[in-house]
């Protein structure tokens, strides 16, 4: 879905302009996961971002007046909407690389993140993060065979790994033999995918580095990274109050922000959010904040940057373009 140019060709044709005048709040949520210095050798996209297209983004965004701030600054500021305009950059799922390449270049803008944490990312206590198996696989063959569901994809170069993961992970959404395949296919080419998960996430020591950082908010994303309307609000709520609980008490400070795996979420998990005491949650629903999102704390919308990122892309994000065309123009506040 990222890559649709209707939003660009938008930007270029004025109706951006427009559309801004009803979709523009005042802030913008962006959504990043791991930041490497070259994405050429990843086929997994959406979760890796160029070093270059962040400091590129934080240039462009400083040189068009939008403010960084904390998360919790962004909710003051909606309380009390400002002229200028503000943005809030958020990293989700824990990687050891957003201290290595982040914070540095996140330090030179003088910009404020928060970096959601799921706890298996670090304890590498999980085995449902199969995606960084995937990859793995992928990246190491010309080729990849799913027997079980009939499938063969061609994996020879760099542009046809990235169709082979996005193809395999729409089969996993959609069809639920689909990981199992999958696993089998890992086990197979002797891929542990926890192993590779210790490696990416950060250690403890990196985690209380990052969050010694008075750029930092250390928010939860769970502890295994699950999608949480498949389970019981048992379940649901053991992910969001454990995962919190051991962040607390690594960083000791409280952990007040939740991010939802894979945006997967409704009403349910944000009640459940609410009355384990989170403050706000976000999701990656398309849209800029308003005022009105203050009643709406555990539906926030985010606006993903992306490696092909460009002025234009950035300009529609912050003037709510996506969320005009997603919505097919309706509400310009996402909630749930
Ligand atoms: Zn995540």
């Amino acid at each position: 879905m990222f890559k649709s140019t209707a939003p660009v060709i938008a930007r270029y044709s004025g109706i951006s302009k427009v559309l801004a005048f009803r979709y523009a709040g005042p802030g913008t949520i962006f959504l990043l996961h791991s930041v490497v210095p070259d994405t050429t050798s990843y086929p997994e996209e959406f979760t890796r971002c160029p070093v270059s297209v962040l400091e590129d983004t934080l240039a462009w965004l400083k040189d068009n007046k939008v403010q960084f701030v904390s998360l919790d600054t962004a909710l003051d500021r909606l309380a009390t909407p400002a002229v200028d305009r503000f943005c809030v950059f958020t990293f989700d799922d824990g990687y050891a690389d957003n201290l290595t390449h982040v914070l540095p270049i996140m330090e030179r803008f003088g910009a404020p993140f928060t970096v959601y944490v799921t706890t298996g990312m670090i304890t590498g206590e999980i085995d449902t993060c199969w995606w960084f198996g995937l990859a793995a696989l992928i990246r190491s063959r010309n080729n990849l065979a799913l027997p079980e569901l009939g499938y063969s994809f061609d994996c020879t170069d760099a542009a046809s790994k990235k169709q082979a993961f996005a193809a395999i992970t729409a089969l996993v959404e959609s069809n639920g033999e689909a990981l199992a395949s999958v696993r089998t296919a890992l086990d197979a080419n002797g891929i542990d995918g926890r192993s590779i998960v210790r490696g990416e996430g950060l250690t403890i020591e990196q985690l209380r580095r990052l969050a010694a950082s008075p750029l930092v908010t250390i928010g939860a994303h769970s502890v295994r990274h699950i999608r949480l309307p498949r389970v019981s609000v048992a379940e649901v709520q053991r992910e969001m109050a454990d995962g919190r609980a051991w962040l607390e008490n690594i960083v000791q400070r409280e952990v007040k922000h939740f991010a939802y795996p894979f945006g997967a979420c409704g009403h349910r998990e944000a009640q459940i959010a609410q009355s384990v005491g989170f403050r706000t949650s976000v999701t990656t629903q398309r849209g800029t904040l308003f005022p009105e999102h203050l009643g709406h704390l555990y539906a926030l919308p985010r606006e993903p940057i992306i490696s092909k990122e460009t002025a234009s892309s950035l300009r529609c994000k912050i003037d709510g373009t996506y969320r005009a065309f997603h919505s097919r123009l309706g509400d310009p506040v996402a909630h749930m």
